[in-house]
């Protein structure tokens, strides 16, 4: 026989897709395209996500401004 029963992925809701740690009944999490999340991990997992929305507020030191 192979493996039977134990399927790996078969718990995976679980565990937080992140940093896998074990989500137990009536802990919080957030489910993001499939996969959960932990509270701890979604500041993470937003900052990463939203990766290419980042800006930076101007102003501050800006010398050269650029004629748009
Ligand atoms: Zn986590």
């Amino acid at each position: 026989m192979r493996a039977k029963g134990r399927n790996f992925q078969a718990s995976r809701e679980e565990r937080c897709s992140l940093c896998r740690g074990e989500l137990y009944p009536g802990d919080p999490y957030f489910q993001l395209e499939g996969r959960a999340v932990c509270e701890d991990c979604l500041g993470r997992y937003a900052r990463r996500y939203f990766a290419a929305q980042l800006r930076r507020v101007r102003g501050g030191g800006i010398r050269g401004v650029d004629t748009v």
